[in-house]
């Protein structure tokens, strides 16, 4: 693979990666549904922020076609070495008592998390209404892009770019992720209730390559099954490093867009870098699930 290659966002017909507006996306489940159906996706897992209600949604009340199956997932928030890193999680049992056990505990985590930067902010002299964050949220898995949202519209921020930049961000005083359980506990969470778990987006962590490895060996250790290959913006050499690492250790390849949003360019519903010509597959594990 050239450079060039390893850049481009390619259409696939996979979708393991992305968010509705039952997290921190701006589209409702079944608008994203309708999007993947639109792309002509075959296979989509809708992968909100700790939780699958979007998903146990759909299967209720919403309107779903053969060509596109949908699977159950979720992208849990975790600590590992004191940096929050997100594992996603494919195929859960989510209608189980067990997985219902798992959302709780998280849905408690994000309030009290809420609270705490609430509290955070407004010493840094911002102006926070809890309760138009909230409206606006409208009982989605309340996040840091929410109240970025809020600065945006109240003129505090230039934009939500600039609002993590500032106060929200990695590092800023608005990074508070004590709440989240450890990496091995949501793995665990994950692999318990027959999901497959995925470490979400490595080059996203500011990580050294040996730092990196740590944190594969680490998830490896406590039962993960694949990492994020094909993510958009991956630095090449990074995604040549990983899957190197992933051949030598029969860790499964996996991807996705990381959608939010139709407006962004980058992360486009169904597009992100081709699979890479080596190593096995997650997509192919799923299929013979
Ligand atoms: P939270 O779930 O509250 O920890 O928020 C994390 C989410 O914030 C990520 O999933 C992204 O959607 C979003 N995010 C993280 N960093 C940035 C950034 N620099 N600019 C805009 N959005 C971001
Ligand atoms: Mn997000
Ligand atoms: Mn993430
Ligand atoms: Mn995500």
């Amino acid at each position: 693979l050239t450079i060039k290659d390893t850049m481009t966002n390619i259409a696939h017909t996979w979708e393991m990666h992305c968010h509705s507006t039952f997290s921190d996306g701006t589209l409702s489940a079944q608008g994203v549904y309708d999007l993947a159906l639109e792309r002509q996706l075959e296979h989509l897992v809708l992968t909100d922020h700790d939780t699958a209600a979007g998903y146990r949604w759909l299967r209720e009340h919403g309107t779903l076609s053969d060509t596109l199956r949908l699977w159950s997932g979720a992208e849990l928030s975790t600590v590992w070495m004191k940096r929050s890193v997100h594992i996603v999680g494919i195929g859960m049992d989510v209608m189980s008592p067990a997985w219902q056990t798992v959302e709780a505990r998280y849905d408690q985590a994000r309030e009290s998390r809420f609270e705490r930067l609430l509290f955070v902010l407004r010493r840094e002299g911002l102006t926070l209404d809890e309760a138009a964050i909230r409206a606006q949220a409208d009982g989605a898995t309340l996040g840091r892009p929410h109240i970025a949202r809020y600065l945006v519209d109240t003129g505090q921020a230039k934009d939500s770019a600039q609002a993590f930049k500032r106060w929200l961000g990695n590092g800023k005083v608005g990074d508070v992720k004590q709440s989240w359980p450890e990496l091995e506990q949501a793995v665990a969470d994950i692999v318990d209730n027959g999901g497959w778990a995925v470490l979400a987006h490595p080059h996203r962590y500011k990580l050294t390559w040996r730092k990196l490895e740590q944190l594969l060996d680490d998830f490896t250790a406590a039962g993960g099954q694949a990492v994020e290959v094909s993510c958009p913006a991956m630095p090449p050499a990074m995604r040549q490093r990983l899957v190197d690492h992933c051949c030598e250790r029969d860790i499964l390849i996996g991807g996705g867009s990381d959608f939010h949003q139709p407006e962004v360019p980058w992360a486009r519903l169904g597009f992100y870098p081709q699979w890479p010509s080596l190593g096995p597959k997650l997509v192919d594990s799923l299929l013979n699930s």
